[in-house]
């Protein structure tokens, strides 16, 4: 009987998808049919994005792994009715290029001061070049695999990079602390700081006041991880006081971003609609049929959440 694999996503991404994720499973050499619609105790695989409607696991019998599309997973991963394996979307190369060009790229935008020497077409000659990025310390909070390629892209262009994360770890050009107190220093050096957490009991409101009054005078925010990591209110706050000179937000509470939400007419935040990055379909159809092999070949599932720690 062939392997039953059912995609479980918005229907205009079927056509995204359908020829990659054809072409890789494909190239596994598996007798497999690839769905978008089945009786739910025949299904091997769900290929699964938490906003396709589907939620409830209970019927899908026989499902030995679902599959998430999304680099996060808080949406899914507290689904009382989801017994099976939960692997995530990590080693999309396309999903980390992306994330690595919109942080390398809003990262020089305020390092560079480009507001204000390019954009400010008003007459006006500011001088003073820029410092090197060599004398601008950026922090990255999170060293999964989004953070860790994003701290040494900005580590390649010469910036001094800290890191932090759950466990200890060794990353090449990245000072990579761990716990609170290496939470406290890695704030404390922040002229810049990006957030690339996942959501999860753990990491929601990590900076908060007390936390946000540890960087330096004038620091950056930018957060493409997840809009809850942020204190909002505290967050405003610190830019009204002067405390923070911008705040960077990809992400956030509710999205879209409600029209009246303070965050869209404030002159120190910068809103972009949660495009930082996205899965890709090529990359990431290489990814899931690698997992549905393994799966097949009972080899260990890669990339899989940790349902107590939420990712
Ligand atoms: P990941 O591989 O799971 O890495 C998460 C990192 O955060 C790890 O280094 C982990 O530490 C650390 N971490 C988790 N909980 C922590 C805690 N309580 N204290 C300290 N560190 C903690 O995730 P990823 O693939 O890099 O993605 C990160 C996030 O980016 C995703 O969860 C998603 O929310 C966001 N994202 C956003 C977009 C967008 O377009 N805006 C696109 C994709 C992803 P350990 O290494 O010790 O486990």
């Amino acid at each position: 009987m062939p392997t039953t694999v059912l995609f479980s996503a918005r229907s205009e991404r079927w056509d995204q998808y359908a020829p990659h994720l054809t072409a890789a499973l494909d190239a596994t050499g598996l007798d497999y049919r690839l769905v978008t619609e089945a009786a739910a105790e025949e299904v091997d695989y769900i290929i699964y994005a938490p906003n396709s409607g589907l939620d409830d696991f209970t019927p899908y019998t026989r499902c030995k792994a679902v599959l998430n599309l999304w680099a996060g997973v808080e949406d899914v991963v507290q689904n009382p009715t989801l017994t099976q394996p939960l692997a995530r979307m990590v080693d999309d190369e396309g999903l980390t290029q992306g994330m690595v060009e919109w942080v390398a790229g809003h990262v020089l935008r305020h390092h560079l001061g480009t507001d204000r020497h390019v954009m400010g077409q008003d007459g006006v000659w500011r001088t003073g070049a820029p410092p090197l990025a060599t004398e601008r310390p950026v922090t990255v909070l999170g060293l999964g695999a989004l953070g860790k390629a994003c701290g040494q892209a900005l580590a390649r262009l010469g910036f001094p990079v800290t890191g932090w994360s759950r466990s200890p770890k060794q990353v090449d050009g990245v000072e990579a602390l761990h716990g609170e107190e290496g939470l406290r220093d890695a704030l404390a050096r922040a002229r810049i700081l990006v957030l690339l957490l996942p959501l999860t009991a753990a990491t929601e409101n990590l900076l908060d006041a007390r936390r946000i009054a540890r960087l330096p005078e004038g620091a950056v925010v930018i957060n493409p991880g997840r809009g809850a990591l942020v204190d909002d209110d505290a967050l405003i706050d610190a830019l009204d006081r002067g405390r923070l000179a911008h705040a960077t937000l990809d992400v956030f509470r509710t999205e879209p971003l409600p029209p009246e939400h303070p965050f869209w007419a404030h002159p120190k935040v910068t809103v972009t609609p949660h495009i930082a990055s996205e899965t890709r379909p090529a990359s990431a159809a290489r990814v899931i049929a690698e997992n549905i092999r393994r799966g097949e070949a009972g080899e260990p599932l890669l990339h899989l959440v940790d349902r107590a720690l939420g990712y």
